[in-house]
């Protein structure tokens, strides 16, 4: 740890944080990994503590706690977090459910302290371009697919099948979110059709329209069962050309011509941003994936579909 970098500590310890977050906050000076809440063990060579409590307690020197662990726990966590006067960075979806997120920013603002509601798409490296692309364009049709094979990304994962563990929509918020940061007009959702295993409280794919207000076609569909390659991608229509990211927003090609991108990638752009809100004691948190969802959960049909089996 060098003398001005920040102690931060990582809560729960699993594919996200071991993925993404301890190689981001390696690669950034201004944060150092101090310790972790795990009940499975932790990290080799960093101080674990069993409970969020303990961790709180023990060490008053670390200001800033990044939660990783499934959206149903990261309440209390986070209200935990706060009511001890720490910053928080929420994975996504920052919540079980729109009202407690709102409730969080409320805690952290009457606490004083930064909450950041992390959404990694809106850190690719096509997101900000395509924002920029987009700013004066006339749009008039929006696709999104966001289709994987649940079994390859999420092997063994029980809450996600569970109530508040979203289904289809933990990776199809990530499409949401992308959507709802670079699109110039603001979307509602409208109708959607949402397909559960008999077997499962959360759905496999999702269908969703939303509209604007007027004729634009905007329609959405994440699926679970896809086999063979990812699809990630977003297609906008506009007056003057078509723009497609793909990868989950890691390429972007205007009327099918790349552009070639730079920046830091995701998580370590996701960190750079908690330094920023940091410095300048500020918070960001965002509903708005999290409304749509909640919306399509409101106004979708439910449908059965077969039963799941991992
Ligand atoms: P995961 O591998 O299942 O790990 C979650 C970890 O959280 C567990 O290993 C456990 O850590 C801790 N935990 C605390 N309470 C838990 C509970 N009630 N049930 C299960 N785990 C609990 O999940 P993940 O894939 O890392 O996803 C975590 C969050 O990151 C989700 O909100 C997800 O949407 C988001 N995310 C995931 C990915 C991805 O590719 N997997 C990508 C981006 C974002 P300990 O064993 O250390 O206690």
């Amino acid at each position: 740890m060098t003398d001005t970098s920040i102690p931060i500590a990582l809560v729960g310890i699993g594919k996200i944080a071991r993925d993404q977050h301890i190689p981001a906050i390696a690669g950034h000076p201004q944060f150092t990994l101090a310790a972790t809440v795990s009940s499975s063990g932790g990290v080799d060579g960093v101080e674990n503590h069993a409970t969020i409590h303990d961790l709180l307690a023990a060490r008053p020197d670390i200001t800033v706690v990044s939660l990783c662990m499934p959206p149903v726990p990261r309440f209390a966590a986070a209200s935990a977090a706060i009511a001890a006067g720490r910053h928080v960075m929420l994975e996504k979806p920052p919540g079980a459910s729109v009202a407690e997120v709102l409730t969080l920013e409320k805690l952290a603002r009457d606490a004083g302290v930064t909450l950041f509601a992390t959404w990694h798409s809106r850190h690719a490296l096509g997101a900000a371009p395509a924002r920029e692309w987009l700013a004066d364009k006339h749009v008039t049709r929006i696709r999104v697919d966001w289709k994987e094979d649940v079994r390859k990304w999420h092997p063994g994962q029980d809450w996600i099948w569970e109530p508040g563990g979203m289904g289809v929509f933990d990776p199809g918020i990530n499409a949401l979110s992308l959507l709802t940061a670079i699109s110039p007009v603001r979307l509602h959702l409208t109708e959607a059709e949402l397909s559960f295993p008999e077997n499962r409280a959360t759905p496999i794919a999702a269908e969703l329209l939303f509209s604007n207000g007027t004729d634009l076609n905007a329609t959405a569909g994440f699926d679970w069962r896809q086999q063979g390659d990812d699809i990630w991608q977003i297609e906008i229509d506009t007056d003057q050309g078509q723009l497609r990211l793909t990868e989950g927003g890691a390429r972007l090609f205007i009327d099918d011509v790349e552009r070639e991108l730079d920046g830091l990638g995701e998580y370590p752009d996701i960190y750079r941003h908690m330094g920023d809100l940091l410095q300048n004691n500020a918070s960001d948190v965002d509903v708005t994936p999290l409304v749509h969802v909640s919306d399509a959960y409101m106004l979708g049909r439910h449908l059965t579909v077969e039963p799941f089996h991992d």
